[in-house]
């Protein structure tokens, strides 16, 4: 599209007020104007474009992604719809005669043991049957464990978290991979432009990106050379944080603030909760961050005008988690200090988050896909405590802001709103109109990027997605199809394009 556009003959949900819809607008160096003016847009548009009756939404903004990660998966092997280790031995072993590895590494990414019929991990002898010669690796869901062969355990060496028996690494050992395996800025730049691609095919135009240090150089080097065309805010692992200060690097690219993690995650049982594991007795997860550690981060993060992102997801870890942002954090309203996750949730907690004006970024894909009945979750924690499993309805009520993102697990905007609208625990469904306000407007304002983006009024940001259909009145949201996406006034991804 040229500067001037005009776009007409579609439904536009602004997402400004639950009943305001209008038909058409101008795009005009690469804002939004003259919404609704149907004589205005035919005034001022050097062209226009008829879009037949389509839905028109803002951006999607994703608010907790790993898209370089997802970019560097996608040549990987993705295990997440597999139900056996056999299977997964198969797929791997048909990767390893491929000979198209990661840098001569099978890695296999997102198994989930608690679909398999066995259950439980794999072993390292389990992995030394696909090789012996060649690395091989298998990454849980959560990215917060894995299960290694014989050769990747000797390459990645002994130390804390590494388990030579079982061949299991955990957290940190993790993080460590790509430096293990050799990865270059060269290749995540490439990873980076993949995903990117595949999140303007979903309908997103901004993505909350959770990075290292050379992840935040690869994307700045992106933007340099003006390949980026997608709006990134990155936030920084905090032992990363070195020097950098908070930034705004072009008007797709910025530096907002720092993640932490307080604990690890409900499938490889390193949540902290208050009390046991409902299906491993004695286990009350990991705290990583005592609550002195959290407050001088805090301190820390505020002094240097960074947002605080800590990921907690047990009730524990969000206890604590929130006596030292209580006890530290005077800074809340201005930086939008933020929890991740936070998927045991008190009653008295929620109430808390919103006296302390925290924002939850929370995944609906994981409460869809986690708390059905018999789920992960239930076998985790339990019938009782399953009800305090992602409560958007309760957390709603007591008028906490959420934000919602996918945690690239997997991306998909529309399968996160469908996952809100038909959450598993009936009474914590949210409406459809909501959870669309989730996903665009309270991300956009987690992200310091609401007088631009997150809705479609005269002068804000060019940022759209045309759908095949009016998701306030579908009851197959997960199967809208994205015809068109849009950021600052530039199509980057046409449906169309492909049909013809
Ligand atoms: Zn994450």
């Amino acid at each position: 599209m040229k500067i001037s556009t005009g776009v007409i003959n579609c439904d536009v949900i602004p997402l400004v007020g639950r009943k305001q819809v209008f038909h058409g607008f101008v795009i005009d160096g690469g804002k939004v104007r003259n919404t609704g003016d149907y004589d205005a847009i035919m005034e001022d548009s050097d062209d226009i474009v008829n879009l037949q009756g389509l839905t028109v939404l803002p951006g999607f903004i994703d608010a907790h992604t790993h898209l370089l990660n997802m970019g560097l998966n996608m040549i990987n092997v993705d295990l997440s719809s597999i139900e056996s280790f056999e299977e997964a031995k198969y797929y791997m072993s048909k990767k390893l005669e491929s000979g198209e590895t990661c840098k001569g590494w099978i890695i296999g990414t997102d198994f989930d043991e608690t679909k398999w019929k066995k259950g439980k991990y794999p072993t390292k002898k389990e992995l030394d049957e696909i090789s012996t010669e060649s690395p091989v690796v298998i990454i849980r869901v959560c990215t917060h464990l894995a299960v290694c062969n014989s050769k990747a355990l000797e390459m990645i060496g002994e130390g804390e978290n590494i388990d030579p028996k079982t061949g299991i690494i955990k957290e940190e050992q993790l993080w460590r991979l790509g430096e293990i395996i050799g990865i270059t800025r060269a290749d995540k730049k490439d990873a980076i432009r993949r995903a990117i691609q595949k999140a303007r095919e979903m309908g997103i135009t901004c993505a909350h990106e959770i990075v290292d240090r050379e992840g935040w150089e690869a994307y700045k080097e992106l933007n340099e050379d003006g390949d980026l065309n997608f709006r990134i805010r990155c936030y920084l692992r905090y032992n990363d944080l070195g020097d950098l200060e908070p930034s705004v690097v072009s008007p797709y690219l910025s530096l907002r603030g720092i993640k932490v993690f307080v604990d690890g995650s409900l499938g490889g049982r390193t949540a902290a909760l208050e009390e046991d594991y409902e299906d491993d007795p004695g286990n009350r997860g990991i705290l990583l961050l005592s609550q002195d550690e959290l407050e001088d981060i805090i301190e820390t993060a505020e002094s240097r005008g960074f947002q605080v992102m800590a990921h907690a997801i047990g009730d524990r870890a969000l206890t604590v988690l929130l006596d030292a942002f209580e006890a530290a954090a005077t800074r809340t309203k201005e930086l939008r200090h933020r929890i991740e996750h936070a998927e045991v949730l008190s009653e008295v907690n929620i109430r808390r988050i919103r006296d302390l004006n925290l924002i939850l970024s929370v995944q609906p894909n994981f409460a869809y896909k986690w708390s059905r009945p018999r789920g992960m979750n239930e076998r985790r924690l339990g019938k009782e405590r399953l009800k305090m499993c992602n409560p958007y309805w309760d957390a709603q009520r007591a008028l906490v802001k959420m934000a919602f993102g996918s945690d690239t697990m997997p991306l998909g905007p529309l399968f996160g709103v469908f996952s809100a609208v038909n959450h598993p625990m009936l009474e914590q469904r949210i409406s459809t109109y909501n959870a669309l306000q989730c996903y665009i407007t309270n991300s956009a304002y987690v992200g310091l990027d609401e007088s631009n983006q997150g809705n479609l009024s005269n002068g804000m940001d060019a940022d759209f997605i045309v759908l095949s259909e009016n998701p306030l009145e579908s009851d197959d949201i997960q199967n809208i199809e994205v015809v068109m996406t849009v950021i600052n006034g530039e199509v980057l991804y046409d449906g169309r394009d492909e049909e013809a």
